[in-house]
């Protein structure tokens, strides 16, 4: 009996995640796949969105008409916080033997995984699949791996890697549907149809317990809310802040603001600084965050109102600014200076 784990944040769950469940129980012969919803990704930060109950929920929904092949597990979520794969193929390896068992995994997961807890384990307790997705090309050499999965290679063939652990890594091509969860997130945010993403009864449950709406309800005014993050980060040490009010012009959001640090390292800070006094002061999370992992250029975004937070180096090379010259510059002010 050979069983596959899926695992991922599912929010929302939508037919990529379906389309790839299907065609590698078919392609690998699997006889059952256990769809695992993350409670937290370690290498995620958090965002505001449903519940991580509301997100198996979503999961259990979406896979409630496909047959007892396709199972939801909720190891993730009792366990609570941070989700190590190690942990939860632990957990299924007591009842099952590592040859049977099948770590499923997309390919925009592929670099990532060398920054996971314990690779090595994960790869002689359980196989691994790595699935197609558009804009990510398989490996074509041992010299392409990532460190840890080349010093496991026993024998590569491109579609099949034979490990010294006993275990293989195969590579799955899917009929690739270019659907993210991200893309959904900001469809869904901004009243667009995603009908034909996301399976009806996860729509529904969506629609009915009103996820994904905008931040603007629970944020208020706007202009206060700009002035207060501009604070925050000039308490912060942000060097060359400055906010816009862009509503007179056609930007994608109503207001924002440009600030820099003075290394990656104080870049990143930055950012993190400003989500925790947001959360804070107004109990919530930004509706994605980019780029905190480099800090480069990191952009926070709180629906109406964006944050880029640059290093300073990387922002001369930009110059955002003028892309908002026909905004309104709010001359926000450094208040320990005006002391
Ligand atoms: P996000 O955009 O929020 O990161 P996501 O849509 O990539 O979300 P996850 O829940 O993070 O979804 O992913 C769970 C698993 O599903 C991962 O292994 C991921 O690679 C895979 N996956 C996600 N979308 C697709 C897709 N369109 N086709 C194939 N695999 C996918």
């Amino acid at each position: 009996m050979k069983v596959g784990i899926f695992g991922g944040s599912f929010n929302p769950p939508h037919l990529g995640h379906l389309n790839s469940m299907q065609i590698v129980l078919k392609k690998l012969g699997l006889s059952k796949i256990h769809m695992v919803p993350a409670y937290q990704n370690p290498l995620k930060l958090k965002t505001e969105g449903p519940a991580p109950e509301q997100r198996l929920e979503m999961s259990k929904l979406a896979v409630s008409s496909w047959g007892s092949q396709f199972e939801v597990n909720d190891i993730e979520i009792r366990r609570g916080g941070k989700s190590f794969t190690i942990d939860t193929i632990k957990e299924f390896r007591k009842s099952i033997e590592a040859e049977d068992l099948y770590l499923i995994v997309g390919m925009d997961k592929w670099e990532e995984l060398e920054a996971w807890k314990d690779l090595k384990g994960l790869l002689t307790e359980a196989n691994l699949i790595v699935t197609s997705r558009p804009g990510f090309d398989f490996p074509e050499s041992v010299e392409s791996l990532p460190p840890t999965i080349k010093s496991l290679v026993e024998e590569f063939d491109f579609n099949f890697i034979e490990l010294k652990t006993g275990r293989n890594i195969q590579f799955v091509k899917l009929n690739d549907l270019e659907i993210s969860g991200t893309e959904l997130r900001k469809h869904l945010r901004n009243g667009k149809n995603v009908e034909k993403y996301i399976p009806l009864g996860v729509e529904s449950y969506i629609k009915a317990n009103k996820l994904y709406r905008n931040l603007g309800d629970r944020i208020g005014d706007y202009l206060k809310f700009t002035e207060f993050c501009s604070q925050k980060l000039f308490e912060k040490k942000a060097i060359q802040v400055k906010a816009f009010d862009l509503r007179k012009m056609s930007a994608p959001s109503e207001f924002t603001i440009v600030a820099s640090g003075t290394s990656t390292r104080h870049t990143a800070s930055l950012a993190e600084n400003l989500m925790m006094s947001v959360k804070e002061e107004y109990g919530l999370y930004p509706q994605s965050i980019e780029g905190v992992d480099e800090g480069r250029w990191v952009v926070v975004d709180y629906g109406s109102l964006i944050v880029h937070v640059f290093y300073d180096f990387i922002r001369q090379e930009y110059s955002i600014e003028n892309l908002w010259k026909e905004g309104i510059d709010l001359q926000v002010k450094d208040p320990t200076l005006e002391k």
